[in-house]
């Protein structure tokens, strides 16, 4: 049987935002020549490893501050620093989150406790793993699967059940729920998720590690058939697209984009014929 074409957030976000670079990493190949390491994703790479370990090994509950601190070392990635000094001053920074984050947990179990008390209700079951680092996929069509790794799922009893994706986002200070909504990655998660799990509630929180904040969506039926439609006619777009005709058109993204040199090269020669 012929393999599936599995479409992934990553793909998606490559595809919308240059589809040259889609076609130089995943047609042509030639991500080996050009990506770098680089900061912010080993930084990134270090607090994920230690936050999946954290909540497995039961969270807050489980494992006190300076154990999670602690942790940090066995996880940390070192490759993609600049040099020692930049390597020291983000190792502090993924400290203080980590210190940040463990307080923000015992706090928000505290919060719990007292309104339990000042109601008289039952404490209620706090929230437990469901899932962690999981790659998760379903079939869009005979040919196309849809595909995404999310980084922790949590279910919770307390409301009926429901599972809340958390994805964890090293880089950025702030998150409305605006962004979760238009967060393709997020929308994936969900739209996977509640396909394998109908008969709950599914939603997706991202938490801005650096300032600790989070905000949350949960994709209504039309917005996730919506988007399940979508991402099927881009996947099939994909798959049978001719690619030798998709060229390097300069664009935003292109200042970041570690295809550069090779797409500068390409414009340089275009222009040498007249092009
Ligand atoms: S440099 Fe620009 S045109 Fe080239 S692949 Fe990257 S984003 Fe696309």
């Amino acid at each position: 049987m012929a393999r599936k074409f599995v479409i992934s957030p990553t793909k998606l976000r490559i595809w919308y935002r240059c589809p040259a670079e889609y076609r130089l990493e995943y047609i042509d190949k030639l991500g080996r020549f050009y990506h770098r390491a680089r900061a912010g994703f080993a930084f990134g790479h270090s607090l994920h490893r230690v936050l999946e370990t954290f909540h497995t090994a039961g969270g807050a509950e489980n494992v006190d501050a300076e154990t999670l601190s602690a942790s940090l070392e066995g996880a940390w990635v070192a490759k993609g620093y600049s040099g020692e000094e930049q390597e020291t001053a983000f190792k502090e920074e993924a400290t203080r989150i980590l210190t940040d984050y463990h307080t923000a947990e015992v706090a928000r179990a505290e919060t719990a406790r007292v309104e339990a008390e000042k109601t008289g209700e039952p404490l209620p079951d706090p929230p437990r793993l469901f899932l962690a680092e999981k790659a998760l996929r379903i079939d869009l069509t005979p040919e196309i699967a849809l595909t995404g790794r999310v980084d922790r799922v949590d279910e919770h009893p307390a409301l009926g059940g429901a599972l809340e994706i958390v994805d964890y986002k090293s880089g950025r200070m702030g998150v409305t729920s605006e962004d979760v909504a238009e967060s393709v990655a997020m929308n994936t998660y969900q739209a996977v998720l509640k396909r394998k799990h109908p008969e709950r509630r599914v939603f997706a929180t991202i938490v801005a590690l650096r300032s600790g904040t989070s905000a949350s969506h949960e994709m209504g039926d039309n917005e996730r058939e919506s988007f399940l439609a979508e991402t099927t006619e881009t996947g099939e777009t994909i798959r049978t697209k001719d690619w030798e005709n998709v060229l390097p058109v300069l664009n935003d993204h292109c200042p970041y984009c570690d295809f550069l040199p090779h797409c500068e090269k390409f414009w340089a020669r275009q222009k040498r014929r007249g092009l």
